[in-house]
This record gives structure tokens, C-alpha cells and sequence, in this order.
């Protein structure tokens, strides 16, 4: 179930404010709070989903499509496409899931570790 009151349905609404670096009718990527890399942008679609498997299953192919196609968009912008980057994206709780709308995680500006999650 979604919960409408979820701390990235706010920063949709416009409710709490974020550090946006790309935004259009569909789509929303901004920077992390707590940022764990040089570079930590989070990236999510407007549409109402609580986790990746929601996001495929519930949506058109176009929907899904454009998120991807927007995540490699960001990457251009951020310039961190050729010294390379990791699209992460947590579900549910074995997944370290925090903020229930799915969302990916983009990491990059420096090397990455073997293990981080987030
Ligand atoms: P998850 O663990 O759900 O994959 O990641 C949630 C992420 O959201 C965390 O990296 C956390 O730092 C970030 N986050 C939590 N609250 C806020 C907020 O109010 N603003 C921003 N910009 N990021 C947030």
C-alpha cells in the first residue's frame, strides 16, 4: 500500500524542499541529504509506486522506459558518464529499503566501494 504521506511524495508535492537537478512532468532526480559518494543523486518517477517490482508491474512500458532513459540523462548532466558511476535502487527490507517510492540511487565524482548500498 502507498503511503501518500511518504517522505519523496512531499518532495513531489513540493512539500519538503530538495536540491533538484533534474526535473519534468514525469520525473525527479536530486541530490541525497546524506550524501555517501561525491556525487548522490536520487532519482524517481512521479507515478505512485512503493518499489522497483511496483514500478515494472503496475506501469506502461513507455512510463518505465522514460525513467531509464532519463537516469542516463542525469548521468550526461552530472558529466560523470565516461569516469563511470553505480545505479543502485533498494527494495524492501533484505534490500535496506528506507523511503517507501521506489527510487535509484546514482553514486559516482570518485571510486566506489566493493560493498556500498546506498
Ligand atoms: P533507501 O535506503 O530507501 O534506498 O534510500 C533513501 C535515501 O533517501 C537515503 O540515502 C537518505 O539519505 C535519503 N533521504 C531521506 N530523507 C531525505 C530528504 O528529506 N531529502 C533528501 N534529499 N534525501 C533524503
Amino acid at each position: 500500500m502507498y503511503d501518500n504521506d511518504n517522505i519523496f511524495a512531499k518532495i513531489i508535492k513540493g512539500q519538503i524542499p530538495c536540491k533538484k537537478v533534474y526535473e519534468d512532468e514525469d520525473v525527479l532526480f536530486f541530490e541525497d541529504i546524506n550524501p555517501v559518494s561525491k556525487v548522490h543523486v536520487l532519482g524517481i518517477p512521479k507515478v505512485k509506486c512503493v518499489n522497483f517490482s511496483e514500478f515494472i508491474e503496475n506501469n506502461d512500458k513507455e512510463i518505465v522506459a522514460n525513467f531509464f532513459q532519463k537516469i542516463n540523462l542525469v548521468v550526461e548532466k552530472l558529466g560523470i558518464k565516461e569516469s563511470g558511476y553505480r545505479v543502485i535502487s533498494n527494495s524492501g527490507n533484505d534490500g535496506g529499503q528506507e523511503v517507501p517510492h521506489f527510487h535509484v540511487h546514482i553514486l559516482g565524482g570518485e571510486r566506489i566501494g566493493p560493498k556500498i548500498n546506498s
